[in-house]
C-alpha cells in the first residue's frame, strides 16, 4: 500500500485536455479494482491554476498533470528526487494537505526503451530531438538505463543546455536531427511534431539501418512516421506504452501495489505489444 490516503478523486490537470485517453484507461482500471474514485480531465485556464490547485488540496484529491503546467506544479510541490531532477510534475497526491509530485514519464518511457531495446544499451549512441519537458524525462530515462552517447537535436539549442545541466545528463547538442540521427541505434521524438498531421521529425531515409524508432506522440493508427519507419524496416513504436506506463504507475503513486495494466491496454483498444 502506498504510505498516504488514496486520493479522494482523480483528474487530469491540463489546457488543453480534450485530446487525451488517459480518463479511459485510468476509469476502467479504477472500475476494475473496485475503487470508488473515478477520474476525469479538468481544462485549467492558467489564471485559474492555483485556485484549482488549492480546491483540489481542500479535497484531498490527486491526479495527473500535463501540457503546460508540469513545471509550474513541480514549482508548487513536494517533488520527490526524481521529479526534481527533470524539474517537472506529472503525478500528484496530497500528504497531510501537502502536494506532492512525481515524475512517471520517465518510467514510461524507459518500459518503452527496454521494449524496444530488450538487449540493453551498452555502448548504443542514442538521438533525442526536442529539448522540453518530455525530453528532459527521455534524457533520465536513458541515463538511468545506462546510455552514455546521448546527442539531442534542438532549435533552441540554449533550451538544450539549460536542459542537459538541469538532468544532469552530459549530451552533444546538434541544430539538425538529421545530423543527431546519423549513427544513431536509438532515436526518441521528444516534440509534438506529427500530433496533428502526417509531419515527421525526421525523414525514415536519414535512419542508420538498425535504428530503432521511438516516438512520443501517439494517434490511433500510430503516427505517420512510425508507420514510415516500420515500412523501411525499422522497429518502432508511438506513445501508446508510455502513456499506459506513465498512468500505470501515476496508480502504483496513488493506490500503492500493481496497477492492472492488462485492462489499461484493452481500455485502449490495445494489446501489450501493440506498440511493436
Ligand atoms: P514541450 O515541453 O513543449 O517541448 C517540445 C519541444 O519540441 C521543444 O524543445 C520545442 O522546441 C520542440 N519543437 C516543437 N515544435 C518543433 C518543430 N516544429 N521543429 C523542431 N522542434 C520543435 O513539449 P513536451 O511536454 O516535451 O511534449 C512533446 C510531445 O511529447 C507532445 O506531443 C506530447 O504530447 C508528447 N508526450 C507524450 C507522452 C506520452 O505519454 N506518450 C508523454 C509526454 C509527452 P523549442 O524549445 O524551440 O520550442
Amino acid at each position: 500500500m502506498s504510505a498516504h490516503a488514496p486520493p479522494s478523486r482523480l483528474v487530469l490537470l491540463g489546457h488543453p485536455v480534450a485530446h487525451s485517453r488517459s480518463a479511459v484507461f485510468q476509469n476502467a482500471a479504477l472500475e476494475y479494482a473496485g475503487f470508488p474514485q473515478r477520474y476525469e480531465s479538468l481544462d485549467v485556464l492558467p489564471s485559474e491554476l492555483d485556485r484549482t490547485l488549492e480546491a483540489l488540496r481542500a479535497e484531498g484529491a490527486g491526479g495527473n498533470v500535463t501540457i503546460p503546467y508540469k513545471e509550474s506544479v513541480a514549482a508548487r510541490a513536494r517533488c520527490t528526487t526524481l521529479a526534481a531532477r527533470v524539474g517537472a510534475v506529472n503525478t500528484f497526491w496530497h500528504e497531510q494537505g501537502v502536494l506532492c509530485g512525481e515524475n512517471t514519464d520517465v518510467a514510461g518511457i524507459s518500459a518503452s526503451i527496454v521494449a524496444l531495446c530488450p538487449g540493453g544499451l551498452g555502448e548504443t549512441r542514442c538521438a533525442v530531438m526536442g529539448a522540453g519537458g518530455s525530453a528532459a524525462a527521455a534524457l533520465v530515462a536513458l541515463h538511468q538505463l545506462g546510455c552514455r552517447d546521448v546527442v539531442v537535436a534542438a532549435r533552441t539549442p540554449e533550451r538544450a543546455r539549460r536542459l542537459s545541466a538541469r538532468v544532469q545528463v552530459p549530451v552533444r547538442i546538434v541544430a539538425t536531427a538529421d545530423e543527431a540521427v546519423d549513427q544513431a541505434r536509438l532515436v526518441i521524438n521528444a516534440t509534438p511534431i506529427g500530433m496533428l498531421d502526417d509531419a515527421m521529425p525526421v525523414s525514415p531515409i536519414a535512419l542508420h539501418t538498425h535504428a530503432v524508432v521511438i516516438d512520443l506522440v501517439y494517434r490511433p493508427e500510430a503516427t505517420a512516421w512510425v508507420r514510415s519507419c516500420r515500412t523501411s524496416g525499422h522497429a518502432a513504436e508511438d506513445g501508446s506504452r508510455i502513456l499506459l506506463e506513465q498512468g500505470a504507475a501515476a496508480f502504483e503513486c496513488w493506490f500503492g501495489g500493481s496497477a492492472p495494466r492488462h485492462v489499461m491496454w484493452q481500455a485502449l483498444g490495445l494489446s501489450a505489444g501493440a506498440g511493436e
